[in-house]
């Protein structure tokens, strides 16, 4: 299938794209780096009469290295990200998850803000986004706020963004002291969406534990403990409240069975870190 004819803009400020956004509203949409929003337009999901490819801006600022964060631009490639020196040490978690999108081709051009504005629930960074409490910056022509991760995706596929507003940048937190990061996934192979994803974060007396993949909404939640007898019953008890269901691609006990163990190993994987960092 084609999509559906669309007018071009190719802006090269973000004052135009604020413009833009503002002239067109519900009718235009943003192409970043296409690699999810091409395949929503041959397939007619989606059906912008305006495209405004933000490729060409030139006042684009498309890092900031801060004491405690990294602000990413919308601009800023997956893999720039990824093959960035400091990546590994400053950004464990994202690191470790990045070469699981995809492959490397589409991690060249989709963008880090990209896969976060199309919010696949089974898609690696919104997962880990979450997990470190990420925050994103968005700008209409008229105003700017900061929402933050757990409260931007409110769906599959689905923002808190208005359709006047463009993400101009991210901001993710930088490893703490004496915190263990992991990221595990199951795939049918690699490069394919995950089947389930998860994120752990452990620090002192503390485990943040994110699950992607199993159900239409990215699931965290927080325990106050360090005992992995006492997690292994607390992750049963959740696994029972998860909101999930058998699909064409796993059954609803194998994706139970799935959190319990690979979600478990996340876990342990985190404390292990934390306990050599
Ligand atoms: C073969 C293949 C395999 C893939 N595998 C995976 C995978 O395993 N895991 C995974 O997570 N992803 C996967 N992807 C998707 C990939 O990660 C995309 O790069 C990402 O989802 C979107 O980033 P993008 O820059 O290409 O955004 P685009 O496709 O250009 O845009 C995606 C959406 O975000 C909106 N948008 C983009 N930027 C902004 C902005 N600054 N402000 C407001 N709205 C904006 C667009 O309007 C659109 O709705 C795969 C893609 C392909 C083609």
């Amino acid at each position: 299938m084609k999509p559906a004819s669309f007018d071009l803009l190719q802006p090269e400020s973000w004052q135009e794209v604020l413009n833009g956004l503002n002239d067109y509203g519900d009718d235009a949409q943003i192409l970043a780096g296409g690699q999810s929003l091409i395949a929503m337009l041959n397939m007619r999901i989606a059906k912008p009469k305006i495209l405004i490819d933000i490729n060409s801006i030139k006042d684009d600022v498309p890092i900031i290295d801060n004491k405690s964060n990294i602000e990413v631009s919308a601009l800023y490639r997956q893999l720039q990200l990824e093959n960035r020196a400091h990546t590994k040490d400053e950004l464990p978690l994202i690191s470790e998850c990045l070469p699981y999108i995809g492959h490397q081709q589409h991690r060249a051009r989709g963008t880090v803000v990209g896969s976060l504005c199309h919010a696949d629930p089974s898609s690696e960074l919104p997962l880990c986004f979450i997990a470190l409490k990420g925050q994103l910056k968005l700008q209409s022509l008229f105003s700017k706020r900061m929402v933050n991760a757990e409260d931007f995706f409110v769906g599959p596929l689905l923002t808190s963004r208005n359709n006047n507003e463009v993400i101009k940048s991210v901001i993710i937190p930088k490893a703490k002291e004496k915190t263990g990061y992991a990221f595990k996934e199951i795939s049918e192979k690699h490069g394919d969406f995950a089947l389930a994803s998860f994120a752990a974060i452990a620090s002192h007396n503390h485990v943040r534990f994110v699950v992607g993949g199993v159900s239409d909404e990215i699931t965290a939640i927080d325990w106050l403990t360090e005992d992995l007898n006492e997690i292994e019953d607390l992750i049963n008890d959740f696994v029972w409240d998860l909101n999930t269901s058998t699909d064409q691609y796993t059954s609803e006990r194998y994706k139970r069975d799935i959190v319990r163990d690979l979600g478990f190993k996340t876990i342990k994987t985190a404390m292990n870190r934390k306990n050599t960092s």
